[in-house]
Protein backbone atom coordinates (compact mmCIF):
# COMPACT_ATOMS: atom_id res chain seq x y z
CA UNK A 1 0.00 0.00 0.00
CA UNK A 2 1.53 3.43 -0.78
CA UNK A 3 1.77 5.68 2.21
CA UNK A 4 -0.61 8.52 1.10
CA UNK A 5 -3.41 5.66 1.49
CA UNK A 6 -2.15 4.10 4.70
CA UNK A 7 -2.08 7.39 6.39
CA UNK A 8 -5.38 8.27 5.10
CA UNK A 9 -6.68 5.01 6.40
CA UNK A 10 -5.12 5.33 9.68
CA UNK A 11 -6.79 8.96 10.25
CA UNK A 12 -10.13 7.75 9.86
CA UNK A 13 -9.60 5.13 12.30
CA UNK A 14 -8.16 8.24 14.80
CA UNK A 15 -11.38 10.07 13.22
CA UNK A 16 -14.08 7.27 14.94
CA UNK A 17 -11.79 7.09 17.98
CA UNK A 18 -12.47 10.60 18.87
CA UNK A 19 -15.84 10.75 18.38
CA UNK A 20 -16.17 7.97 21.32
CA UNK A 21 -13.28 9.68 23.31
CA UNK A 22 -14.42 11.29 26.92
CA UNK A 23 -11.95 14.32 26.09
CA UNK A 24 -10.94 15.93 22.26
CA UNK A 25 -7.63 15.19 22.18
CA UNK A 26 -5.62 18.52 22.37
CA UNK A 27 -1.92 19.60 21.50
CA UNK A 28 -0.25 23.09 22.25
CA UNK A 29 2.61 23.68 20.18
CA UNK A 30 5.01 26.33 20.89
CA UNK A 31 7.02 28.06 17.81
CA UNK A 32 10.08 29.91 18.84
CA UNK A 33 10.91 32.57 16.36
CA UNK A 34 10.61 32.97 13.10
CA UNK A 35 11.96 30.09 10.55
CA UNK A 36 9.83 29.73 7.67
CA UNK A 37 10.71 25.94 7.56
CA UNK A 38 9.47 25.35 10.99
CA UNK A 39 6.27 27.92 10.12
CA UNK A 40 5.19 25.02 7.56
CA UNK A 41 5.74 22.21 9.99
CA UNK A 42 3.63 23.71 12.49
CA UNK A 43 0.59 24.30 9.67
CA UNK A 44 0.78 21.36 8.92
CA UNK A 45 0.61 19.84 12.22
CA UNK A 46 -2.45 22.07 12.91
CA UNK A 47 -4.12 21.11 10.16
CA UNK A 48 -3.72 17.64 10.41
CA UNK A 49 -5.47 17.57 13.73
CA UNK A 50 -8.17 19.34 12.93
CA UNK A 51 -8.71 16.80 10.25
CA UNK A 52 -9.01 14.36 12.36
CA UNK A 53 -11.00 16.45 14.54
CA UNK A 54 -8.36 16.96 17.40
CA UNK A 55 -7.53 20.41 18.96
CA UNK A 56 -4.38 22.60 18.48
CA UNK A 57 -3.39 25.54 19.75
CA UNK A 58 0.02 27.32 18.71
CA UNK A 59 1.83 29.88 20.42
CA UNK A 60 4.51 32.27 18.46
CA UNK A 61 7.39 33.75 21.21
CA UNK A 62 10.13 35.86 20.16
CA UNK A 63 13.18 34.97 18.80
CA UNK A 64 14.61 37.21 21.71
CA UNK A 65 12.45 35.37 24.68
CA UNK A 66 14.58 33.92 27.29
CA UNK A 67 15.13 30.44 28.15
CA UNK A 68 13.36 30.56 31.95
CA UNK A 69 10.70 32.27 29.88
CA UNK A 70 9.71 29.38 28.06
CA UNK A 71 10.09 26.89 30.59
CA UNK A 72 7.59 29.03 32.50
CA UNK A 73 5.49 28.75 29.72
CA UNK A 74 5.83 24.88 29.53
CA UNK A 75 5.10 24.27 33.16
CA UNK A 76 1.75 26.19 32.55
CA UNK A 77 0.68 23.75 29.94
CA UNK A 78 2.65 21.28 31.83
CA UNK A 79 -0.42 22.41 35.28
CA UNK A 80 -3.31 22.51 32.29
CA UNK A 81 -5.48 19.29 32.32
CA UNK A 82 -6.96 20.68 29.25
CA UNK A 83 -3.87 19.85 27.52
CA UNK A 84 -2.69 16.71 26.61
CA UNK A 85 0.14 17.03 24.79
CA UNK A 86 3.01 19.28 24.44
CA UNK A 87 5.56 20.08 21.11
CA UNK A 88 8.53 22.24 21.13
CA UNK A 89 9.08 22.66 17.30
CA UNK A 90 12.64 22.62 16.51
CA UNK A 91 14.95 24.07 15.89
CA UNK A 92 15.02 26.82 18.90
CA UNK A 93 17.22 30.22 18.94
CA UNK A 94 20.79 29.00 20.03
CA UNK A 95 20.06 30.61 23.25
CA UNK A 96 17.77 27.76 24.18
CA UNK A 97 18.97 24.40 25.35
CA UNK A 98 17.13 21.89 23.39
CA UNK A 99 17.98 19.12 26.61
CA UNK A 100 16.57 21.74 29.22
CA UNK A 101 12.84 21.93 26.65
CA UNK A 102 13.09 17.88 26.53
CA UNK A 103 13.65 17.91 30.97
CA UNK A 104 10.90 20.47 31.10
CA UNK A 105 7.82 18.76 29.29
CA UNK A 106 5.93 16.58 31.73
CA UNK A 107 7.02 13.11 30.26
CA UNK A 108 2.97 12.40 30.13
CA UNK A 109 2.50 15.05 27.77
CA UNK A 110 5.78 14.53 25.82
CA UNK A 111 4.17 13.42 22.21
CA UNK A 112 7.09 13.96 20.31
CA UNK A 113 8.87 11.29 22.62
CA UNK A 114 12.02 13.09 22.74
CA UNK A 115 12.61 12.90 26.26
CA UNK A 116 14.52 9.44 27.48
CA UNK A 117 11.48 8.78 30.53
CA UNK A 118 8.81 9.57 27.71
CA UNK A 119 6.44 6.65 27.74
CA UNK A 120 5.68 7.17 23.72
CA UNK A 121 8.23 6.43 20.74
CA UNK A 122 10.07 8.66 19.23
CA UNK A 123 7.70 10.05 16.19
CA UNK A 124 9.58 9.75 13.13
CA UNK A 125 11.16 6.10 14.30
CA UNK A 126 7.36 4.85 15.13
CA UNK A 127 5.66 6.44 12.10
CA UNK A 128 8.35 3.91 10.24
CA UNK A 129 8.25 1.09 12.12
CA UNK A 130 4.11 0.87 12.34
CA UNK A 131 4.21 1.13 8.39
CA UNK A 132 6.51 -1.65 8.15
CA UNK A 133 5.00 -3.21 10.52
CA UNK A 134 1.30 -2.50 8.28
CA UNK A 135 3.14 -3.56 4.83
CA UNK A 136 4.85 -7.25 6.56
CA UNK A 137 7.96 -6.46 6.91
CA UNK A 138 9.34 -9.33 9.02
CA UNK A 139 11.94 -7.34 11.30
CA UNK A 140 13.17 -10.60 13.17
CA UNK A 141 16.59 -11.77 11.96
CA UNK A 142 16.93 -8.85 9.07
CA UNK A 143 20.05 -6.64 8.73
CA UNK A 144 19.05 -3.38 9.38
CA UNK A 145 21.33 -0.37 8.67
CA UNK A 146 20.51 2.77 10.14
CA UNK A 147 22.30 5.87 8.30
CA UNK A 148 22.54 8.92 10.65
CA UNK A 149 22.58 8.93 14.70
CA UNK A 150 20.45 11.93 15.65
CA UNK A 151 18.80 11.64 19.03
CA UNK A 152 15.22 12.03 17.43
CA UNK A 153 16.40 10.19 14.08
CA UNK A 154 19.02 7.37 13.76
CA UNK A 155 19.43 6.73 17.65
CA UNK A 156 15.37 5.71 18.48
CA UNK A 157 15.27 4.59 15.22
CA UNK A 158 18.21 1.86 16.09
CA UNK A 159 17.16 1.04 19.36
CA UNK A 160 13.11 0.23 18.37
CA UNK A 161 14.45 -1.77 15.21
CA UNK A 162 16.87 -3.64 17.76
CA UNK A 163 13.48 -4.08 19.97
CA UNK A 164 11.83 -5.65 16.21
CA UNK A 165 14.81 -8.41 16.66
CA UNK A 166 16.69 -7.11 13.84
CA UNK A 167 20.54 -6.85 13.43
CA UNK A 168 21.37 -3.53 13.41
CA UNK A 169 24.57 -1.31 12.19
CA UNK A 170 24.72 2.40 12.35
CA UNK A 171 26.54 4.20 9.96
CA UNK A 172 27.80 8.19 10.45
CA UNK A 173 29.43 10.56 9.03
CA UNK A 174 32.91 9.01 10.00
CA UNK A 175 32.19 5.87 8.64
CA UNK A 176 34.32 5.02 5.63
CA UNK A 177 32.76 4.43 2.19
CA UNK A 178 34.60 0.91 1.84
CA UNK A 179 32.53 0.03 5.29
CA UNK A 180 29.46 1.43 4.11
CA UNK A 181 29.49 -0.33 0.57
CA UNK A 182 29.90 -3.23 2.78
CA UNK A 183 26.80 -3.10 5.05
CA UNK A 184 24.68 -1.67 2.32
CA UNK A 185 25.34 -4.53 -0.03
CA UNK A 186 24.81 -6.82 2.95
CA UNK A 187 20.89 -5.06 4.09
CA UNK A 188 17.63 -6.04 4.45
CA UNK A 189 16.54 -2.64 5.34
CA UNK A 190 18.44 0.75 5.00
CA UNK A 191 16.81 3.89 7.13
CA UNK A 192 18.23 6.82 5.72
CA UNK A 193 18.38 9.53 8.08
CA UNK A 194 21.55 12.20 6.66
CA UNK A 195 20.55 15.29 5.53
CA UNK A 196 22.11 15.68 2.29
CA UNK A 197 20.53 15.55 -1.09
CA UNK A 198 20.80 12.33 -3.08
CA UNK A 199 23.39 10.66 -0.85
CA UNK A 200 22.65 7.17 -1.05
CA UNK A 201 22.50 6.83 -5.28
CA UNK A 202 23.44 3.92 -7.45
CA UNK A 203 26.82 3.73 -7.28
CA UNK A 204 26.10 1.31 -4.01
CA UNK A 205 25.28 -2.19 -4.52
CA UNK A 206 22.13 -3.70 -2.62
CA UNK A 207 20.29 -6.71 -2.85
CA UNK A 208 17.23 -6.63 -4.87
CA UNK A 209 14.98 -7.59 -2.00
CA UNK A 210 16.39 -4.75 0.09
CA UNK A 211 13.46 -2.05 1.45
CA UNK A 212 14.88 1.86 1.88
CA UNK A 213 12.91 4.32 3.79
CA UNK A 214 14.40 7.62 2.92
CA UNK A 215 13.83 9.97 6.04
CA UNK A 216 16.11 13.05 4.68
CA UNK A 217 14.19 16.26 3.32
CA UNK A 218 16.07 18.92 1.73
CA UNK A 219 15.32 21.90 -0.33
CA UNK A 220 17.12 21.41 -3.50
CA UNK A 221 18.66 24.04 -6.18
CA UNK A 222 15.15 23.37 -7.79
CA UNK A 223 13.41 25.06 -5.34
CA UNK A 224 11.77 21.09 -4.44
CA UNK A 225 12.06 18.85 -1.63
CA UNK A 226 14.70 16.17 -2.15
CA UNK A 227 15.52 12.52 0.22
CA UNK A 228 18.66 11.52 0.76
CA UNK A 229 18.59 8.94 -1.72
CA UNK A 230 17.90 9.40 -5.52
CA UNK A 231 14.67 8.18 -6.57
CA UNK A 232 14.09 4.73 -7.92
CA UNK A 233 17.26 2.54 -6.69
CA UNK A 234 17.30 -0.97 -7.90
CA UNK A 235 15.23 -2.29 -4.86
CA UNK A 236 12.23 -4.07 -3.74
CA UNK A 237 10.54 -0.74 -2.13
CA UNK A 238 12.01 2.88 -1.65
CA UNK A 239 9.89 5.18 0.61
CA UNK A 240 9.36 8.65 -1.67
CA UNK A 241 10.42 12.43 -0.63
CA UNK A 242 8.40 14.07 -0.23
CA UNK A 243 5.14 12.06 0.16
CA UNK A 244 6.70 9.62 2.99
CA UNK A 245 8.28 9.43 6.09
CA UNK A 246 7.21 13.18 6.90
CA UNK A 247 3.37 11.60 6.52
CA UNK A 248 4.36 9.10 8.75
CA UNK A 249 5.64 11.23 10.99
CA UNK A 250 2.67 13.13 11.47
CA UNK A 251 0.62 10.65 11.80
CA UNK A 252 3.00 9.37 14.40
CA UNK A 253 2.24 12.37 16.56
CA UNK A 254 -1.08 12.04 16.63
CA UNK A 255 -1.59 8.45 17.81
CA UNK A 256 0.76 10.03 20.73
CA UNK A 257 -1.72 12.60 21.69
CA UNK A 258 -4.51 10.56 21.26
CA UNK A 259 -2.77 7.64 23.48
CA UNK A 260 -1.68 10.92 26.03
CA UNK A 261 -5.94 11.68 26.35
CA UNK A 262 -6.70 8.65 27.63
P1 LIG B 1 21.28 15.53 11.98
O1 LIG B 1 21.99 16.57 11.21
O2 LIG B 1 21.02 15.71 13.43
O3 LIG B 1 22.08 14.15 11.82
C1 LIG B 1 22.61 13.76 10.58
C2 LIG B 1 23.37 12.47 10.75
O4 LIG B 1 23.87 12.10 9.48
C3 LIG B 1 24.56 12.59 11.71
O5 LIG B 1 24.57 11.48 12.60
C4 LIG B 1 25.77 12.56 10.77
O6 LIG B 1 26.89 11.89 11.30
C5 LIG B 1 25.24 11.73 9.62
N1 LIG B 1 25.96 12.02 8.37
C6 LIG B 1 26.31 13.22 7.87
N2 LIG B 1 26.98 13.06 6.71
C7 LIG B 1 27.05 11.73 6.50
C8 LIG B 1 27.63 10.94 5.47
N3 LIG B 1 28.25 11.47 4.43
N4 LIG B 1 27.53 9.58 5.57
C9 LIG B 1 26.89 9.02 6.62
N5 LIG B 1 26.33 9.73 7.62
C10 LIG B 1 26.41 11.06 7.55
O7 LIG B 1 19.92 15.25 11.17
P2 LIG B 1 18.51 14.62 11.63
O8 LIG B 1 18.68 13.20 12.05
O9 LIG B 1 17.78 15.54 12.50
O10 LIG B 1 17.75 14.65 10.20
C11 LIG B 1 18.25 13.97 9.10
C12 LIG B 1 17.37 14.28 7.90
O11 LIG B 1 16.07 13.82 8.14
C13 LIG B 1 17.23 15.78 7.60
O12 LIG B 1 17.10 15.93 6.20
C14 LIG B 1 15.92 16.15 8.26
O13 LIG B 1 15.28 17.25 7.65
C15 LIG B 1 15.13 14.88 8.02
N6 LIG B 1 14.06 14.65 8.97
C16 LIG B 1 12.88 14.25 8.43
C17 LIG B 1 11.83 13.95 9.24
C18 LIG B 1 10.57 13.49 8.61
O14 LIG B 1 9.56 13.48 9.26
N7 LIG B 1 10.61 13.07 7.33
C19 LIG B 1 11.90 14.06 10.69
C20 LIG B 1 13.22 14.43 11.18
C21 LIG B 1 14.25 14.70 10.32
P3 LIG B 1 27.76 12.45 12.57
O15 LIG B 1 26.93 12.09 13.78
O16 LIG B 1 29.03 11.72 12.49
O17 LIG B 1 27.86 13.93 12.37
Amino acid sequence: MDIKTYVSERKEALKKAVLSAKKVPTLAIIVVGNNPASESYVRGKMKDAAEVGFKAIDTHLEESVSQDELLALIKRYNENPEIDGILVQLPVPKHISDQAIHRAVAPEKDVDGFSPISPFECCTPKGICDYLSAEGFAFRGKNAVVIGRSAIVGKPMAKMLLARDCNVTMLHSKTSEEDKCFYLAHADLVVVAIGKEGMIDASYRFKPTCWIVDVGINRGEDGHLHGDCVPNLPVERQTPVPGGVGLLTRLALLENLLEASK
